[in-house]
């Protein structure tokens, strides 16, 4: 799948949303990119999950860890794409996003951290840096799209499907709020801002 093929297919769900939206970065955009819309198919989610994992391939990596709940589905995906077990972080009580149900990883196992959107790629950080508490090697970190506009900053190589440049702003510094509008929060993350 190329990135014009994955936006004509974002296109064609409807997973390209405009209004005033607080991503769960707590930057707000005129555009939000719902990718529950396309992972809702599997035969579109499958056929993302083999064009991230072509992507990473070489690393020889073991595992694929996701950030709940968003990368979850797309991390299944990759994982089956490379022939890997795929499991997932999501927040404890205290707020960090750790691994749960019993999941593990090996010490020193190469991880693949995957995710659906980065913003400023946040979740994937703390994914990463829960890989790393655990005991493994995060080797490399992938995504569906990278709306960023460059400001990703993590500390492995980093692939995204797709880069869309979309502006999104700090919410005291946002046009939207200025003319008066009350941003929708169409993510799933009730606790802390972080992504
Ligand atoms: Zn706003």
């Amino acid at each position: 799948m190329t990135s014009e093929q994955l936006l004509k297919v974002l296109e064609e769900v409807g997973a390209v949303r405009q209004g005033h939206f607080e991503l769960s970065s707590g930057l707000h955009s005129g555009t939000y990119i719902q990718c529950a819309a396309v992972l809702q198919f599997p035969n579109h989610a499958e056929a993302i999950g083999h064009a991230i994992a072509d992507e990473f391939r070489d690393l020889k990596v073991s595992c694929v860890v996701s950030p709940a709940l968003g990368g979850v589905i797309v991390g299944h995906e990759v994982a089956r794409a490379m022939g890997t077990r795929a499991i997932f972080v999501e927040r404890d009580r205290s707020g960090q996003m750790a691994l749960r149900r019993g999941f593990e990883i090996r010490p020193g196992e190469r991880t693949l951290v995957v995710e659906d959107v980065w913003t400023t790629g946040g979740s994937t950080r703390e994914t990463l840096g829960a890989v790393e508490q655990s005991g493994g090697l995060a080797v490399a970190a992938g995504a569906i799209i990278d709306r960023s506009g460059g400001r990703l900053e993590l500390n492995v190589p980093a692939e995204a499907l797709l880069e869309m440049e979309v502006p999104s702003y700090e919410p005291d510094d946002c046009p939207l709020c200025r003319a008066g509008g009350v941003p929708m929060r169409p993510g799933s993350r009730f606790a802390r801002a972080g992504s």
